[in-house]
């Protein structure tokens, strides 16, 4: 499902180039459920952009789905993006005017007709505990709630690879919980394959798979840049991997 060979990938920063990827080899099958964790500025969320295809790496391949991802142009890339791979972003990204119903619908795969649209929302709005709420704006819901809005956006196209960056960052623990299992039960029920990011170690503990990015990632932790994160409440302090 998911093939990554030879992948490098540097940002530059006052014109020096800093080494953030170097990944020799990484294969995640289809239907796997997986957890990379790291800590802060190890490259997780870079991973992840190169991944879906919204950042080019400088060198290497990664094929989605059988798919090399350099052989596309960036529009072709972009309907692939838009038929293959659902991507949770951190902290939501829901569209502030649209009620949720209208955010999901705005990700739907064309020529369905309203009535559909409104079947195949209603059922996924139900699936994730949120029927009722389809014309609630992001502000009228809790940030869990905010968080299954922008799940269902991600997997109303049912594609088969499914990418969450910190899916439970800036949640209360319970909420978490519940966001963790939601994105665990929804995948397997689907069959879809599942990449979460996350610092959250007890998340990443339920997954089939979890690794270190650090196992993978050849750019020494050393030579990557310093950086100061700062933590939401009620995200977990002090967790270094
Ligand atoms: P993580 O998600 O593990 O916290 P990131 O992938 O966001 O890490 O970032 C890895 C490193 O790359 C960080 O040091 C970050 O500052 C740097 N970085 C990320 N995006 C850019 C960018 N667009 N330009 C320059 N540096 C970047
Ligand atoms: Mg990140």
């Amino acid at each position: 499902m998911l093939e990554i060979r030879d992948l490098k990938k540097q940002f530059k920063t006052d014109g020096r180039a800093i080494p953030i990827l170097d990944i020799s080899r990484w294969h995640v099958a289809q239907g796997e459920r997986v957890a990379i964790t790291g800590p802060s500025g190890s490259g997780k969320s870079t991973l992840l952009h190169l991944i879906s295809g919204i950042m080019s790496a400088d060198s290497g391949s990664i094929a989605v789905n059988g798919q090399p991802l350099h052989e596309l142009t960036e529009a072709k890339r972009d309907a692939f993006r838009a038929s293959a791979i659902g991507y949770v972003l951190q902290d939501f990204h829901l569209i502030p005017s649209l009620t949720a119903r209208q955010n999901i619908e705005i990700a739907m795969a064309s020529g369905l007709t309203q009535k559909e649209r409104r079947h195949i929302v209603d059922g996924w709005l139900e699936r994730v505990g949120l029927a009722g709420r389809g014309r609630h704006l992001p502000s009228e819901l809790s940030r869990g709630q905010q968080q299954r809005v922008a799940i269902v956006r991600a997997m109303v196209n049912n594609p088969p690879l499914l990418l969450a960056d910190e899916p439970t960052g800036s949640l209360d623990w319970e909420t978490a919980e519940e966001i963790a299992s939601l994105l665990l039960d929804l995948s397997a029920a689907q069959g879809n394959t599942l990449i979460v990011v996350t610092h959250d170690l007890n998340m990443a503990g339920r997954f089939p798979r979890c690794l270190n990015i650090q196992d993978m990632n050849e750019v020494r932790r050393e030579a990557l840049p310093k950086q100061r994160i700062p933590v939401a409440s009620g995200q977990r302090e002090g967790v270094t991997l």
